[in-house]
């Protein structure tokens, strides 16, 4: 295929090259060429059918699962509406290389998209939990003002006498007392509720960034990090760096001894990684049978040497499945590393890190690579 039949195939990517600003696929195309209201709607649907037919064709050419995230990264690729998506899926089959699960999951690990949602959500944690905690400030100010002036109303009623005609103001007086102190009363409520918000809230924050399968932190967790992380590497003038390890062959387990089984080999391996990392290595679950391990103080090449070790006793565990007593045979794992120190960018340190992993996986698997 050449170049240019290439680039029809993904428009944004097409598109973004001859810097034309319209969508390939669009509902309204019909609109700017004067065509009549039947015309419109017809190739509105023509154009779905088209993109439909592309999106399935794709699927099997490249012998892709259907699933949720693929299909939103394909049609994200393959209808326009994703310019960056488009161009990678055509700069990938200018070059060669193939189209398949672990470069789909690739792209949406670099997806920015993801990272600034997570970066939105934070920002509105950080903003909830402020609102809560002048909340709590207000609540607790009004609280002592409200006591203050209960006091002083009853220090007041106390000296004054009582003839007769000041007996309604006493009533008055009484009756306001007990209103402040009900909402003296509410206030302490709120005070305790908004105490408890905040702790659901440092408790979400806490679960947000745990995985539940292993326990381990999470891709957000371990984005976060890995951002603080290379701030601070930075400023001391320290190196950094990452390693992405994929199991090798996790399908073949699933498939073998069921998805159950899969997920206790899983914690098997998110049980190594915890003790070998201590907490002189930052691990994380980064998603599927994929983890990620900061390395603080490390070049890529201590980095590697360290992950090797591990891979290797990892090769020589022999793990057995509790529920049918089968072994499961060599469970290894296959590892790209990189220094996140090396340039400014950590996102691109993740994209070293990765290419080096489809190396390791290339060249045999159960091995370390560095970028
Ligand atoms: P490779 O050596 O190339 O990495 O092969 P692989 O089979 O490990 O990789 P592939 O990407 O083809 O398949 C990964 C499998 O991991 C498919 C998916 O069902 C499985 N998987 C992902 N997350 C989980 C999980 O949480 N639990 C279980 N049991 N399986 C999972
Ligand atoms: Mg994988
Ligand atoms: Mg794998």
């Amino acid at each position: 295929m050449t170049e240019a039949m290439v680039l029809m195939r993904f428009p944004a990517g097409f598109l973004s090259l001859s810097h034309r600003p319209v969508s390939p696929i669009s509902e309204e195309e019909g609109a700017h060429t004067g065509e009549d209201n039947a015309t419109a709607p017809r190739r509105a649907a023509e154009a779905r059918r088209v993109l439909l037919d592309r999106i399935c064709d794709f699927f099997e050419q490249h012998d892709l699962p259907v699933t949720a995230a693929n299909l939103a990264t394909i049609c994200g690729g393959l209808s326009g509406s994703h310019q960056e998506l488009a161009q990678a899926f055509a700069a990938r089959e200018i070059a060669g290389e193939p189209i398949d699960q672990r470069w789909l999951d690739t792209l949406a690990r670099l997806d920015p998209d993801s990272q600034s949602r997570i970066a939105e959500l934070d920002g509105l944690m950080d903003k909830l939990e402020y609102a809560l905690l002048r909340f709590a400030q207000t609540a607790r100010s009004a609280q002592t003002e409200t006591s203050d002036h209960r006091g002083a109303i009853g220090a007041q009623l106390e000296l004054m006498a009582a003839p007769d005609d000041l007996a309604q103001v006493l009533d008055l007086s009484r009756a306001m007392l007990a209103r402040i102190e009900q909402v003296e009363m509410a206030m302490a409520r709120s005070e305790a509720e908004t105490a408890s918000l905040r702790e659901n809230l440092a408790k979400a924050r806490m679960e947000a960034d745990v995985d539940h399968l292993t326990g381990l932190p999470n891709r957000r967790a371990f984005e976060r990090r890995l951002q603080s992380a290379a701030m601070e590497a930075r400023s001391k003038g320290e190196p950094l760096s990452l390693a992405f390890c994929d199991l090798d062959h996790f399908k073949a387990i699933n498939d073998r001894h069921g998805h159950e089984a899969g997920d206790r080999v899983l914690c098997a391996l998110a049980n190594s990684l915890i003790e070998y990392a201590g907490d002189r290595f930052f691990v994380a679950r980064h998603g599927g049978e994929e983890f990620v391990v900061l390395f603080y103080g490390l070049t890529k090449d201590a980095a590697r040497q360290r992950l090797d070790l591990l891979r290797l006793a990892q090769s020589g565990r022999q793990l057995i499945n509790r529920e049918t007593g089968q072994p499961f045979g060599k469970i290894t794992f296959s590892g790209g590393v990189a220094e996140v120190t090396e340039d400014a960018d950590t996102r691109s340190a993740l994209a070293r890190a990765d290419a080096a992993l489809y190396r390791a996986k290339e060249e045999g698997r159960n091995r370390v690579m560095v970028a």
